[in-house]
């Protein structure tokens, strides 16, 4: 599969908010022991609004 830019989530920054849960429109993130998660990384379309909504800047956009 070619990189495509995901969210890569620091799991010491996230305060576990959801709120880029609420923010993707692909359901590509989901909450897994109360910290932001990439489920469904196939179904990213690298749109950036997780990482710009996320309050603790705990997602950086990678090339994965
Ligand atoms: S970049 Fe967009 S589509 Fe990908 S996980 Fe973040 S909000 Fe969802
Ligand atoms: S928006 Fe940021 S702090 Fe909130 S759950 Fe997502 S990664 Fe964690």
């Amino acid at each position: 599969m070619a990189k495509k830019l995901m969210p890569k989530i620091n799991l010491d920054e996230c305060v576990g908010c959801e709120a880029c849960v609420t923010e993707c429109e692909a359901q590509a993130l989901g909450m897994v022991d109360d910290k932001a998660k990439l489920v469904k990384a196939d179904a990213c379309t690298s749109c950036k609004k997780c990482s710009e909504n996320c309050p603790s800047e705990a997602i950086k956009m990678e090339e994965q």
